[in-house]
């Protein structure tokens, strides 16, 4: 109990919103069960939309965004959790609308920590809720029946944190991965990843996308949306899925029926932020075991809270490579 060292949001009259160190009093923080002393945070897509006009994230403000922590329990009235537990917690209305990651102290309801097994609170922080929905999507692929011998799968906004662990935990299951990125420069990252080839975004500048393309992969990834997920839909074998997560790209889905119809493709949904807790803490147990991603210090790069305000905002140009972790005490 006392005082909270925080990143804080506020949003002016005109809809600026402006990123503020705070030492704030602990009854700023929401009731909880859980007081965690957050270690680290990360810069998700999402944070750095929260922290955007008009970004169609945050409900209010002010508000301690980061949507992801992960740290050590300091305080419990849970029977789920004792005093120095490692725990990660991530979704629901953390760093949205309720006080996120960004911050020495959080408080959250127990019915949505998750204690960590296998895991540091520095790996559990480098995978976050990219990695999380990564993992997520493979699953998806893996329960619609898709093996490594039915052939190619596509991973868009390869080199990004959803994308750069999708590719890292596919290439370790087996799969043969198509990394599709927008950055040269990423190329040997994706290859140390387990890409077997390195391609541009799809479609190429210029393409048109076509109802039905060339079959070319037996299942993607797909985090960008918009045209990209449109021509990922048309160039999915029969019978393959595409896991759509994000909107990177756009919101758009300009799309037909016809790979639905003519090639039996799947669109599946993935949904990190509603995930039920007993399925959210049965992944995270495997990211803690057997799907542990191989390659956490090559994607991540450490950044403190103190230099969030000048960076946060560059993920959404899509020129950050890889996950990056904030170091937050
Ligand atoms: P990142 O910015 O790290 O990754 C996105 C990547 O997409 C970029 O690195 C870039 O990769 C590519 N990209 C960016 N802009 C464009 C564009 N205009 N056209 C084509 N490709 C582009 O973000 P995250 O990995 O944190 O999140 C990715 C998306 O997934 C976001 O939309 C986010 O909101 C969503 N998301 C959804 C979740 C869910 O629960 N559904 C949970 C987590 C994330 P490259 O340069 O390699 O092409």
């Amino acid at each position: 109990m006392g005082d909270v060292n925080a990143l804080v949001a506020h949003q002016d009259d005109e809809g600026n919103i402006d990123l503020v160190h705070e030492v704030v009093d602990d009854s700023f923080l929401p009731e909880g069960d859980v007081e965690i002393s957050v270690e680290y945070s990360g810069v998700n897509y999402k944070d750095a939309l929260a922290v955007t006009p008009k970004g169609g994230v945050a409900r209010s403000y002010p508000l301690i965004p980061g949507i992801d922590l992960a740290g050590t329990v300091r305080a419990s009235s849970s029977p789920d959790f004792a005093v120095g537990d490692a725990v990660v917690a991530h979704g629901y209305d953390i760093g949205t609308a309720r006080h996120g990651g960004y911050a020495d102290t959080a408080r959250l309801s127990a019915d949505t920590v998750v204690k960590l097994s296998g895991l540091t609170t520095a790996e559990a922080a480098a995978i976050g809720t990219a990695g999380f929905t990564a993992a997520l999507s493979v699953d998806a692929l893996v329960a619609h029946g898709v093996t490594p011998s039915d052939g190619p799968i596509l991973v868009t906004g390869a080199s990004g944190g959803v994308g750069s662990v999708s590719v890292d935990l596919l290439a370790a299951a087996g799969y043969e991965v198509i990394a599709s990125t927008g950055k040269a420069d990423a190329t040997d990252l994706l290859r140390t990843l387990g890409a077997s080839d390195v391609i541009g975004r799809v479609p190429e500048e210029g393409e048109k996308v076509r109802a039905l393309g060339k079959s070319r992969w037996a299942g993607a990834i797909d985090c960008v949306g918009g045209t990209t997920l449109a021509y990922v839909l048309s160039t999915v074998e029969y019978g393959g899925i595409v896991a759509a997560s994000g909107l990177a790209g756009g919101a758009d889905l300009p799309t037909t029926v016809h790979p639905f119809i003519l090639r039996g493709a799947t669109l599946a949904g993935i949904d990190s932020v509603l995930l039920p807790i007993a399925p959210r803490r049965a992944l995270w147990e495997r990211l803690g075991g057997d799907l542990k991603p191989r390659h956490l210090d090559a994607v991540t790069t450490d950044v403190a809270v103190t230099a969030l305000p000048k960076s946060i905002h560059s993920i959404l140009k899509g020129s950050v490579t890889g996950r990056t972790r904030v170091v937050v005490h």
